[in-house]
């Protein structure tokens, strides 16, 4: 399909397949690309707001036997500087996050290798117990990783971590779901199909879920647009993804330091190219600690529609020295997506909000659903006027160009 084809296609609602999506991401002007992944935004949100989360990322244990080549967190089983959080620390961190106005804690570590799957159960009902705080904890490689050592099905591991009291799962880990990056980046994490499994059976359970998708180190642009689909037949199953969070690669200080950092324009185009493809999945991440606060706020007119956490704590990203992986404050979410002239609301989490628990009251009226076909039409006008109606364009450009062999003929 050509590329004004393609546009139309989009706009007018209908799914684009690994070819068209393809054509896009290598081939449409960056603008337009943009503008085009807004439009899709504002169809699906023609409310005026941008979501956050006031939260605080927690690594209860940075020990892993795992010891993949994009990593400068962790750390090997023995090693200096490996911990375990203990029950008074992490009580402190949480009581800090809420005393923040924070809501949720999420919380990541590495495969440890002597912590049973009880210590999670009991880390889980402790939380619980004592904090009202969403816990959105355990990726699928550390579910995965907790049925090796445990000898349990993985089924049986989400069973177990839901009745302890997890609330929804990261979709961290996820990297890039082709198996033939995976082995190259990172030979002993679960593979693709592994990681879309574990998924499935929590969707299934009911549980919501995350996705990412960590780009820009070994992989190609078609393995990137792969990734998508494999989301994409997942979430027509289960409808379990809340949130797509693409973010770049960080490679100081890891084996994959030779690895170009990508540029802003290369992740805003990954970042459009996934709100058209990801057509399921309702909400599309900025990342604002890998990207800067300022890309960021551009990336909500290239498809995005919420800013993240206000990350209180982060730790695994500012190992690669990035320089915004700070403590973040709730007025900088709510500034940055209020200077974006999209209002800000603040959700209890804005992943959950039809699923598990109801969000807090959004602090701006909604608009007249009508007002979504007018901005429709209005990102219409904006679009090049070719990208509107080819067909119209093509006679045009045969009459330039009549005139301009009459002009070249006198
Ligand atoms: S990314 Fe996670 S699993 Fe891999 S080495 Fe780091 S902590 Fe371990």
């Amino acid at each position: 399909m050509r590329l004004d084809a393609i546009f139309t296609a989009v706009l007018d609602g209908k799914r684009i397949g690994f070819d068209e999506a393809r054509t896009l991401y290598l081939e449409a002007d960056f603008h337009e690309l943009g503008a085009l992944a807004h439009a899709v935004r504002l169809r699906k949100h023609p409310e005026p707001n941008v979501t956050y989360v006031v939260d605080r990322n927690i690594n209860y244990s940075n020990i892993c036997t795992c010891g993949c080549k994009f990593c400068a967190f962790y750390a090997a089983p023995g090693a200096e500087g490996g911990y375990v959080l203990d029950f008074d620390e992490l009580d402190r961190k949480i009581a800090e996050t809420v005393a923040l106005g924070g809501t949720q804690i999420l919380m990541q570590g590495g495969h440890h290798p002597d912590l049973p799957l009880s210590w999670y159960e009991d880390m889980l009902r402790h939380i619980k117990d004592n904090h009202p705080v969403h816990v959105h904890a355990f990726s699928p490689p550390e579910i995965m990783y907790f049925s090796e050592l445990n000898g349990l099905e993985p089924a049986e591991v989400i069973r177990r971590l839901r009745a302890a009291g997890l609330d929804s799962i990261p979709g961290g880990g996820a990297e890039i779901l082709v198996d033939k990056v995976r082995s190259e980046i990172a030979p002993r994490k679960c593979p693709t199909g592994e990681w879309l499994g574990v998924m499935e059976e929590a969707h299934n359970q009911g549980l919501r879920t995350t996705a990412t998708m960590m780009f820009g180190h070994v992989e190609t642009p078609e393995q990137r647009l792969e990734h998508l689909f494999a989301v994409r037949e997942v979430q027509d199953r289960t409808g379990g993804f809340t949130a797509f969070i693409p973010w770049t690669f960080q490679p100081d200080h890891t084996a994959l330091s030779h690895c170009r950092k990508l540029t802003s324009v290369e992740y805003l185009r990954m970042l459009a190219v996934s709100r058209i493809v990801l057509d399921n999945v309702d909400n599309v991440q900025v990342s604002w600690v890998t990207m800067g606060p300022d890309i960021a706020q551009l990336a909500l007119f290239f498809g995005g529609n919420d800013f993240g956490s206000t990350m209180i704590e982060e730790n695994v990203v500012k190992a690669a020295g990035v320089a915004s992986a700070f403590r973040g404050k709730r007025f900088t979410a709510s500034s940055r997506t209020r200077a974006s002239r999209r209002a800000s609301g603040q959700w209890t989490t804005p992943c959950w909000r039809t699923h598990d628990r109801p969000a807090r009251q959004n602090r701006l009226p909604q608009r007249p659903a009508h007002l979504s076909s007018h901005r429709e039409r209005a990102v219409r006008r904006r679009l090049p006027h070719r990208l509107r109606s080819p067909g119209r364009t093509q006679q045009a450009d045969g009459r330039r160009q009549a005139r301009r062999v009459r002009h070249f003929k006198h």
